[in-house]
């Protein structure tokens, strides 16, 4: 059973805090095209929700990984994706490797702050000319003495022009290209570091997603997260909770595009009755509803395994995967039940067929999710028979 009455409690606080501190805001936020990521990060920091399964001596709350994972699914419940999105960076995507294979000190100077919500935290794997293939980043960092000094360009990062630090993937050697990388906490404020642009998108409008340069950024070797060379490793280890974290985050969601959908179409008349009152519309709810609770099973299976302390990629890979799939499938089909009124910005049904785009591309894109699963599965041409 992966939900206890304990997670009543800050489920309710969590659900509280979203409609007093975070939904009143978000139509402002969206327009303005950034939230204020250090004000509620505070205030989520002192709830103690950015640390909930993170180690008690950082400040984090030290349970489990259901906790976290109610949490993602909570977080559906805000009136965009953006925001859960830059609240999913700071808690599963940033900070999981440093939570787990930072050596003290570092975890004092840049983990407990980012679960007190006085940091924000950010993660650069996307380079320009490399996203899927994170192997290929050429972002290096050169030996110098005690320090690197890191030179290159990170893309399309989430948080990156309000964050304090970043938890960046660079080359530390010459060697194989799954072998020569580590991740590093690079401080923003470092001399070289230049946030290029901040990106007009689709989708997430709220969340702030940056270009960003590093010239002969000097910072110390202790800086860097466990070993040299298995930064591409924990990366992929990161990227499990990142990938269980996207599709958790999209199970409430697309329940209240959903429900929003069954509202909109009870109330509007065409040809003398409801919409709603069309079989093809009613069924075709039913059948989505189906996926997502599909979905929300495989999600818990996959969380429960982690809890166990299993390898959770094939299911934390499939999960994301058919999370993508629905966040093109679903709000595609609703917004069309809403006809013109699913066309405007001032309907949700519009917000979530932006926002909902990126689970099919951020964090992994379908097709490398397919291709994890080939390699797990030996269907790879030369794969195992
Ligand atoms: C809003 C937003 C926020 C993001 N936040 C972050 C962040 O915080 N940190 C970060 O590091 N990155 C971030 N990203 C980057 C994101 O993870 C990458 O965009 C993603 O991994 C895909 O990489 P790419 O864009 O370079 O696509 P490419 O690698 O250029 O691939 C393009 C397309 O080709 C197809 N493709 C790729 N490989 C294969 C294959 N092997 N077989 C068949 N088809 C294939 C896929 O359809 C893919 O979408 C963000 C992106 C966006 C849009």
């Amino acid at each position: 059973m992966l939900f206890t009455a304990d997670h009543d409690e800050p489920r309710r606080i969590l659900q509280k805090f979203i409609q007093s501190d975070i939904n009143p805001h978000v139509d402002e936020w969206e327009n303005a095209g950034i939230f204020p990521a250090h004000d509620l990060f505070k205030k989520l920091g002192d709830l103690g929700f950015l640390g909930l399964n993170k180690p008690v001596e950082y400040g984090g709350q030290g349970l489990d990984y259901s906790y976290a994972l109610m949490m993602a699914e909570e977080l559906g419940a805000i009136n965009c994706g953006a925001v859960p999105m830059a609240i999913g960076v700071q808690t599963d995507m940033a900070t999981p490797a440093l939570a787990k294979f930072g050596s003290d000190e570092l975890r004092k100077e840049f983990l407990a702050p980012s679960i007190a919500g006085d940091y924000v935290a950010c993660i650069g794997v996307s380079e320009p000319g490399a996203g899927s293939d994170v192997a290929g980043i050429k972002t290096t960092a050169k030996s110098d003495g005690d320090d690197y000094v890191i030179s290159g360009g990170k893309m399309w990062i989430t948080n990156g022009t309000q964050a304090d630090w970043i938890c960046l993937l660079c080359n530390t050697g010459e060697g194989p290209v799954h072998r020569n990388k580590s991740l590093i906490c690079v401080p923003m404020k470092s001399k070289g570091v230049t946030i290029a642009r901040k990106l007009d998108k689709l989708g997430m409008r709220s969340s702030d997603t940056a270009q960003i340069y590093f010239d002969e950024v000097r910072v110390p070797k202790r800086n860097r997260i466990g070993e040299e060379g298995k930064g591409f490793t924990y990366q992929m280890v990161q990227f499990q909770e990142e990938r269980l974290w996207g599709a958790a985050a999209c199970l409430k969601a697309h329940e209240k595009t959903i429900q929003n959908t069954i509202d909109y179409t009870r109330g509007r008349q065409a040809f003398g009755k409801p919409l709603l009152d069309n079989q093809v519309i009613h069924f075709r709810l039913a059948e989505l509803q189906t996926e997502v609770e599909l979905l929300r099973s495989l999600v818990y299976r996959a969380a429960e395994a982690l809890v166990a302390g299993e390898d959770v990629t094939e299911l934390a890979t499939m999960a994301k995967l058919k999370a993508g799939r629905l966040g093109r499938e679903l709000p595609d089909a609703c917004l069309q039940f809403w006809g013109g009124m699913g066309f405007m910005n001032e309907t949700l049904v519009s917000r979530s067929y932006r926002d909902s785009r990126l689970t099919a591309i951020g964090g992994g894109a379908d097709e490398v999710m397919l291709g994890i699963l080939c390699k797990m599965m030996g269907t790879l041409p030369g794969g195992k028979k």
